[in-house]
């Protein structure tokens, strides 16, 4: 059976596809079929009313858009499912490769602020050419700095905006993406990288 909806420490998450623009060498999905326990890959993708027929309306603080995937890839869904979770007062954040712009062939910012509260970019490289190598985007070198505009843009319409690095990344490209953080007035957290799951 797909899952749509899991838990994760009190938080719900919501796996709507495993379409991803890139190719990341350190997915954590690369050679698993779960994560914390939960099978992620999809037969199927769920449609916006039956993801929502699986969220209660009590227990979880927050719900987050993040799976075996992009979840920009189904624009239509995240704009359907955030606005109505938005409003029955949960928090609704997206986690994201941050190429939604270039996945839709528009500027899907606008509508992200309808959707969600938060936005974490997974910027993952301190430059373009090391982000070209290491997740390997189908967009090619470019997506780096579409990347960075997304964000911006985010952080622009008001979305708490959040770039995200995994800890194992050198000194010297951590360095790098705190001056880009820092350029940019969005907020860089650097997370544990998760080996197994
Ligand atoms: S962007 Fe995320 S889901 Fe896509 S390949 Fe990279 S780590 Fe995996």
């Amino acid at each position: 059976m797909d899952t749509f909806v899991y838990e994760i420490d009190g938080k719900l998450y919501i796996n709507l596809t495993n379409r991803c623009s890139n190719d990341c060498e350190f997915c954590v999905r690369n050679g698993k079929d779960s994560y914390y326990g939960n099978k992620l890959w999809l037969s199927k993708e769920p449609t916006a009313e039956e993801v929502l027929a699986l969220i209660p309306d009590f227990g979880y603080s927050e719900v987050v858009f993040c799976g075996f995937g992009e979840p920009t890839f189904k624009m239509k869904e995240v704009s359907a499912i955030g606005k109505e979770l938005k409003k029955r007062g949960f928090f609704v954040r997206i986690n994201t490769n941050g190429q939604g712009n270039l996945i839709n062939g528009r500027d899907i910012t606008e509508e992200l602020v309808a959707a969600v509260d938060k936005v974490n970019v997974s910027l993952n490289a301190g430059d373009r050419d090391k982000y070209y190598e290491i997740c390997r985007p189908v967009f090619g070198e470019d997506a780096f700095d579409a990347i960075l505009d997304f964000a911006s843009l985010c952080k622009d319409r008001g979305i708490i905006t959040e770039f995200s690095i995994v800890d194992v990344l050198s000194e010297k490209d951590k360095e790098k993406c705190e001056e880009i953080a820092e350029r940019l007035g969005i907020r860089l957290r650097i997370r544990k990288y998760i080996q197994d799951s």
